[in-house]
């Protein structure tokens, strides 16, 4: 199978899914999208009301924010990846539960980032860093890339922290501005490695452009 049919099998799965209880208030579940050889791949929390209603990952408020950031890093939005931790609404918006976040992961997400396998992944709020970076603060790393079991994830603040929150605002634009060079760097690595022998998790030459 190819990686653009291991999605479309995933989407198709999750579809259908009643793995957990946020199945039952969904409209449309959202399973990402994107092209199956991203070099980028985004993840975000999880569909809010825009998403719920259209079944695409980031199409309201923060999704037209999320696109200029894009732009500010030089990236089109089909050129990326775009995906949730959990991909059905919770209701009202509330957090994702643990239980709910692990299921859906197992279930979906890791399957989609194996199938992908993206040079960079760009964790997009704390519940998204949470699943490579666990205990953490976003505050404190953000816009920092490191290597997990040999892939660059660069945690960022969720588009719609700095919607709500406007001093976060020029954080998480300078930290999109960063992408490129992060990008061309993990680039380079990727190239430089033979397969058999992934980048290890050590900090990163990357660390030397901040
Ligand atoms: N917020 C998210 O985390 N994901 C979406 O798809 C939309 C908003």
């Amino acid at each position: 199978m190819t990686a653009s049919d291991i999605l479309f099998t995933i989407a198709e799965e999750v579809q259908r899914c009643t793995a957990c209880n946020l199945h039952r208030g969904r409209t449309r579940a959202v399973p990402g999208e994107g092209p199956a050889n991203a070099r980028v791949m985004l993840i975000g929390e999880g569909p809010g009301y825009h998403e719920d209603r259209q079944g695409r990952p980031f199409v309201g408020p923060s999704g037209q924010f999320l696109n200029d950031l894009l732009a500010l890093a030089g990236l089109r939005r089909d050129e990326v990846y775009i995906a949730n931790v959990v991909k059905c609404r919770p209701p009202q918006n509330r957090d994702p539960e643990p239980d709910e976040i692990a299921t859906c992961t197992r279930l979906f997400l890791m399957r989609q980032i194996a199938a992908i396998d993206p040079i960079v992944i760009v964790t997009l709020g704390r519940f998204s860093m949470g699943l490579f970076l666990p205990g953490e603060r976003i505050s404190r790393i953000h816009g920092q890339p490191r290597y997990v079991n040999g892939r660059l994830i660069v945690p960022m603040i969720h588009p719609a922290a700095a919607l709500h929150q406007p001093q976060n605002r020029p954080l998480l634009e300078e930290d999109f501005r960063r992408l490129p060079a992060i990008i061309a760097d993990a680039e380079r690595q990727r190239s430089a490695a033979s397969p058999a022998t992934p980048p290890a998790d050590e900090p990163p030459e990357q660390l030397r452009l901040f």
